[in-house]
Order: structure tokens, then C-alpha cells, then sequence
């Protein structure tokens, strides 16, 4: 049988369709899927499905792979999957990034990983014989495991949330919203490949294990990872974002404020507009939240929706960037924007992705 030997990226989506976090998906996409979730987000059977999908291959590879039959997919030597080919194809990439991502400029991460991908694709249906055992690994739940969770709690309204951050009080703020609504919390870091300047796995999850259970009821929120690439496709992320926490058994899911956006590519709620073309369609209802930020006059946490000084000089939006830029240099964030214990959590460990 051919062999192909797979990269930790495609290891990892490989995991994820087995897996059945990408459900419907039970396999990579061949072209038909992959031109109508470019233009349409939508899979050929028409489910909406809003990102590719695919596996990449060289020149070399795909020559060698077109005369066989199933293939056996390696990781580092040992056999992790079954593929059984059925098509080959070179998409025209600059046309597919400038819908995904709404640009084909590189300075963008995430069309410069798209368009660092192997020249052709294949498709085919796979089968996931060994899970990945990376160092995050140990902190992934699988959706069988969180719905067989989330049964035996008796939670029934189950919110997911998303993030690549280690939580400040903004997140935290969104989370409390969530709890008084649900049953039940679904925190999932996402910790595939993310850029440089990004948190590490490691800081992201010692950052929730200081909050959940010292400030949030540990009995109410599930914390797990999620090992796939971010794609930073900002209001189709979230949309798949969304479609991947259904598949793990949540009922709602929370899109706040540019979601999965990058830099200012994307305008800062084009993720609520776009979650609301597909409701009723995707199986989770979205809970569309604003962005939370400081109000010196309120003397707290407030969205735009709850505060009058919203834009005013006093008020201090809390990004991820920002406490990001605070902890490299080393400085202590203002408490009221990060809780100090957080921050003590993180002492010895790498913060953030290098080149
Ligand atoms: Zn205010």
C-alpha cells in the first residue's frame, strides 16, 4: 500500500474528521466540495460549511499517489489513518483566498498558510486509526467524550466559547453572561498551529486553570482543547468556529467581537452579520455578544449596550493585543483588566509562539 507521510497540521485535521469535530465532513474535500464552500460556503450537498478543508500535496507525491489505491497515512513512521484517494486538484488559490479571507495579500497569516500549501490537493474519505499524542493532546476532549459529559452533568443549554487568549476580564465578563443563561460552559482553546506573537498552549490553559474553579464554578464549566490550524478568516471562521462546537454537543455558541479576525482585516462584529445568513441552518444558535471593555465612570466591565461613555476618552477596550503587548514587556497588567492571579499563573512558562 502507498504511503504518505503527514505533517502535524494535517495530522491534526486528519484527527478532527475521524474524530467527527468537523461532521459532516468525513473526509478532505475534493474539488466539487471545496468550489462550492469557496463560493457558496456551502458543501456540495448544500450543508453550510464555510472553510476548506484539504490535503496537501507536492508534485512528487500526488504523481505517486494518483496510481494507487487507499493510502496509508504516517506520522512520524507509524501508521495514524487510512485515505482512499478519489481526487486530484490544483485550485486557482489567489481567486479561492480572496473569498475565504476576503484578500489574497500574504501579510495576511492566514492566506500566507493557504498559499504555503503543497500545489495540489486531494480528496477522499479517511479513516483515523491512531490519535495524535502531541503535549496539548493530553488536554483535548473528543466530542464524544464532552457530549458524554455534558449528558452525565444533565446539562442541557450548553454554551461554547472560543478563544486563543489567555482570559482577561472581558472574556471572563462574557462567560459570566453565558453561565447565567446555560447549563453549563464549554471553554475550547483553540492550539493548532497559531503565528508568531500568539499565547502558547500551555499559557492559554494555566491562565483558565487560575480562573475556573477559584472565580468560576468549576462544576459548571468544561475546559478542553481544540488541535487545529487557525485559519484567521475572521467572519467564516466563526461560522465554522460554530458548526465544530455543535459537533462537541453545545446548543449555543458565543461570537463576540471580531471574531477570529486578525489585525484590522475584518470590520469588528462582520461575524454577527455573517452568523445571521445561516440561522436556523447550522444546528447552534449564536449568541451574537458585544465586545466588554472598562469604564472608569461605571466602575467596571460594561458593553456598549449597558454603558452611557461608550467611545468616550475614559473608557478602555480590553484586546487581546493589548494585554499581549503588556505581558511581553514584562509589565503588570492593570487588575481591573486582568486579574493578578492570572497573571502570578503564568510565571515560568513560554507566553507566547516565536518564529
Ligand atoms: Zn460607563
Amino acid at each position: 500500500m502507498a504511503e504518505l507521510a503527514l505533517n502535524r497540521d494535517q495530522y491534526l485535521e486528519l484527527e478532527k474528521i475521524g474524530l467527527g469535530a468537523f461532521h459532516p465532513l468525513d473526509g478532505f474535500m475534493g474539488q466539487r466540495d471545496f468550489d462550492s464552500v469557496v463560493a457558496e460556503m456551502r458543501l456540495g450537498s448544500g450543508a453550510v460549511f464555510p472553510l476548506p478543508v484539504v490535503l496537501d500535496l507536492s508534485e512528487a507525491d500526488a504523481e505517486r499517489l494518483r496510481r494507487s489505491g487507499e493510502v496509508a497515512l504516517t506520522f512520524e513512521g507509524k501508521v495514524v489513518g487510512r485515505l482512499q484517494p478519489d481526487d486530484f486538484f490544483r485550485p486557482d488559490r489567489g481567486h479561492a483566498a480572496r473569498h475565504i479571507f476576503g484578500t489574497d495579500d500574504a501579510s495576511h497569516p492566514g492566506v500566507a498558510w493557504f498559499l504555503g500549501l503543497g500545489p495540489v490537493f486531494v480528496g477522499g474519505r479517511v479513516e483515523l486509526i491512531r490519535r495524535a499524542a502531541f503535549d496539548i493532546s493530553a488536554d483535548e476532549l473528543t466530542p464524544a467524550e464532552t457530549k458524554a459529559l455534558f449528558q452525565q452533568r444533565g446539562w442541557r443549554r450548553i454554551v461554547g466559547f472560543q478563544t486563543r487568549n489567555v482570559p482577561h476580564r472581558a472574556h471572563e465578563y462574557l462567560q459570566r453572561v453565558a453561565l447565567e443563561q446555560a447549563d453549563g460552559l464549554f471553554v475550547q482553546p483553540l492550539v493548532g498551529r497559531k503565528r508568531a506573537g500568539d499565547y502558547t498552549p500551555q499559557a492559554v490553559m494555566r491562565g483558565y486553570r487560575a480562573l475556573i474553579g477559584p472565580f468560576l464554578p468549576a462544576d459548571r464549566v468544561v475546559l478542553g482543547v481544540l488541535s487545529t490550524v487557525m485559519r484567521y478568516a475572521g467572519p467564516r471562521e466563526a461560522v465554522f468556529h460554530a458548526i465544530i462546537r455543535r459537533n462537541y454537543g453545545c446548543t449555543h455558541f458565543i461570537v463576540g467581537r471580531d471574531h477570529a479576525g486578525v489585525g484590522n482585516w475584518y470590520g469588528l462584529y462582520d461575524a454577527h452579520e455573517l452568523t445571521r445568513r445561516f440561522d436556523g441552518e447550522l444546528g447552534i444558535e449564536i449568541l451574537r455578544l458585544h465586545g466588554p471593555y472598562f469604564c472608569p465612570v461605571c466602575d467596571g466591565i460594561v458593553t456598549e449596550r449597558t454603558c452611557p461613555h461608550y467611545g468616550t476618552a475614559a473608557t478602555r477596550q480590553i484586546s487581546g493585543t493589548d494585554m499581549r503587548r503588556i505581558l511581553e514587556g514584562g509589565t503588570q497588567p492593570d487588575p481591573r483588566l486582568m486579574r493578578p492571579e492570572i497573571v502570578a499563573a503564568l510565571a515560568g512558562t513560554k507566553l507566547f509562539i516565536e518564529e
